[in-house]
């Protein structure tokens, strides 16, 4: 006997079912409802959200915003498929600067729940309500100018997802998070919460260093803030700022953990790696760091996964964000606030909170305190140079290039007993080679090779390097000393020319040995003439001056 199966005819999804089945992968609980409305009126250029929950958010969930509003004839679209105002081109893709792009957010909300919408462009103009009752004909209504979103009853005509909802206080403490998330991260925004008509947050906007304290305080709790230390750090086109919590006050939960790229939350492996390393000298192992940061990158150096659900990233310069992040924070935990070493390092330069303004008297300050860096015969000035004592002299010695000589003595030494130490790279680093370089590689892989470099090449103009010289480690930059390498035209290596490819290069300051160098460039001075010399008074007056 065989089984008799009808075909179904083929058929387009309905536009009702098709929102319903795209409700789906975007919403899955109240505080996903709740974190696209503020996202919507972030986008809308809000400066005052107003969030009124009710059961968890389950009941209902009404978010209402100053901002630009929407108008009459365009309320209908607003909740339909596809419709968006942020997105008309491909290329608008790549530089977007909304949360929200798709338009599908308002449309796949509102097709699971009970909803209204009434928003008002201007004080002038008439405000307009449309909801789920007659969904296609707005009326005439009373609001100022923003809008007013209101879901009510979430999953009502779907219970199979209905039935996924915890209770009240799970689904409230999810929302709470969306909230706190936000709020950390737009500081220029007010926001006001309100859960079962109990005023559950207040957040006016804020604008200074006090007001953005008070409201991490409010969010983070009094002891986050007193154990923490405010950061604010900048090195080439990147900047790090917010609190992090000393070693002294740890968590056995990752639950006081914020991170933002250019105001997006963001969770990544990298950032998670480059953060846990920092602290990795300071930290009992099963502890966690409480953190609230904020790092600013230009938007070309980074792609932001579009996938409404993933908060991941992919950075240009993996390495260069992972060593920067890490060595900021290090710099953070290992020194405090009053050390010379923090004043105005020009590698990484603490902006706002310890910096140390000089002005023609704090050059005479400065001066007055030189001494107490000799005698510490480490501190680092301006990123790059330090002052150490020989005898009745002072010396200054220019890291960079003491740094390029030392490296280049020991690699060279290395390479002649053909023994050079290799260090596997933490993330293999993958980049491209020109036309003219990809010639080169061939005739230079054995010369790469025999200098500690593990490149192979994996497409016809693509390779990876997954080991590097271990002489190199404080250089952050080891691709450029490759390419550099590759595009030179000898075909072995003195000491001059590794020299002159490291000179230019930027240090990792956590990983120089300062005092190494200091002993070595005390003792022969007359070697490193170029990178050592004497100063006097008016040799660190000018100095002052320059980097002022
Ligand atoms: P998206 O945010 O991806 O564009 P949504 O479905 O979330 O899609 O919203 C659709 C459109 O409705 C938005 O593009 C915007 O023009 C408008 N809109 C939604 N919420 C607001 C709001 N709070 N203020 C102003 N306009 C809004
Ligand atoms: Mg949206």
């Amino acid at each position: 006997m065989s089984a008799v199966i009808m075909r179904q005819p083929i058929k387009l999804l309905s536009p009702q079912l098709a929102d319903q089945i795209a409700a789906g992968e975007v919403i899955e609980r109240p505080s996903s409802v709740l974190k696209e409305l503020i996202e919507n009126a972030l986008d809308a250029h809000a400066t005052r959200i107003d969030i009124d929950l009710a059961a968890g958010g389950i009941e209902r969930i009404r978010v209402t915003d100053n901002g630009e509003g929407i108008i009459a004839s365009e309320l209908p679209l607003a909740v339909s498929r596809h419709a968006t105002s942020k997105l008309t081109s491909i290329q608008d893709l790549l530089q977007l600067q909304t949360l929200g792009f798709r338009g599908e957010a308002l449309a796949s909300i509102c097709s699971v729940s009970q909803w209204q919408v009434i928003s008002c462009i201007d004080i002038e103009t008439q405000a307009c309500k449309l909801s789920s009752v007659n969904p296609t004909q707005p009326h005439a209504d009373h609001h100022p100018r923003g809008t007013t979103v209101q879901i009510e009853k979430l999953f009502h005509n779907t219970p199979a997802r209905r039935k996924f909802l915890r209770a009240e206080r799970t689904e409230f403490r999810h929302c709470d998070d969306v909230i706190r998330r936000v709020a950390l991260a737009r500081f220029d925004v007010a926001f006001y919460v309100k859960h079962n008509a109990r005023q559950i947050h207040r957040l006016p906007a804020v604008k200074d260093d006090i007001g953005r304290t008070r409201r991490v305080t409010q969010l983070c709790g009094e002891q986050f803030i007193r154990e923490s230390l405010a950061i604010d750090y900048a090195h080439e086109g990147m900047r790090v700022w917010g609190w992090i919590s000393t070693p002294d006050y740890s968590r056995q939960q990752t639950d006081l953990q914020y991170f933002y790229i250019n105001g997006r939350v963001i969770r990544d492996r990298m950032i998670n790696h480059a953060i846990r390393f920092a602290y990795q000298d300071v930290l009992p192992t099963g502890r966690q760091p409480a953190y609230v940061l904020h790092l600013e990158i230009e938007p070309d150096r980074f792609d932001v996964n579009v996938h409404p659900t993933k908060q991941e990233v992919r950075f240009r310069e993996t390495r260069m964000v992972h060593d920067f992040l890490s060595r900021s924070l290090r710099q953070a935990l290992h020194s405090g606030p009053n050390r010379l070493t923090n004043v105005a390092t020009a590698t990484n330069h603490p902006v706002s909170h310890y910096r140390y303004e000089i002005d023609q008297d704090g050059v005479q300050e400065m001066a007055g305190e030189y001494k107490s860096v000799t005698e510490a015969h480490s501190d680092l000035l301006f990123g790059r140079y330090i002052f150490c004592q020989q005898h009745d002299k002072v010396l200054l010695i220019d890291l960079q290039i003491a740094c390029a000589h030392l490296t280049s003595e020991r690699w060279y030494q290395q390479l002649l007993a053909d023994a050079v130490k290799q260090h596997p790279l933490l993330i293999p680093l993958r980049f491209k080679l020109d036309a003219k370089l990809c010639v080169q590689f061939e005739e230079k892989q054995s010369l790469l090779a025999k200098l500690g470099f593990d490149v192979t090449l994996i497409t016809v103009d693509e390779v990876v390097l997954r080991f590097m010289p271990a002489v190199l480690s404080a250089y952050q930059s080891v691709q450029d000393i490759a390419l550099a390498l590759l595009a030179q035209d000898a075909h072995d290596a003195g000491q001059e020319i590794l020299f002159s490819l490291l000179v230019d290069k930027s240090l990792n300051m956590n990983k120089v040995d300062i005092n190494q160098i200091t002993q070595t460039m005390q003792m022969q001075v007359q070697t490193y003439q170029d990178c050592c010399r004497e100063v006097t008074e008016t040799d660190i007056a000018h100095l002052f001056r320059e980097f002022r």
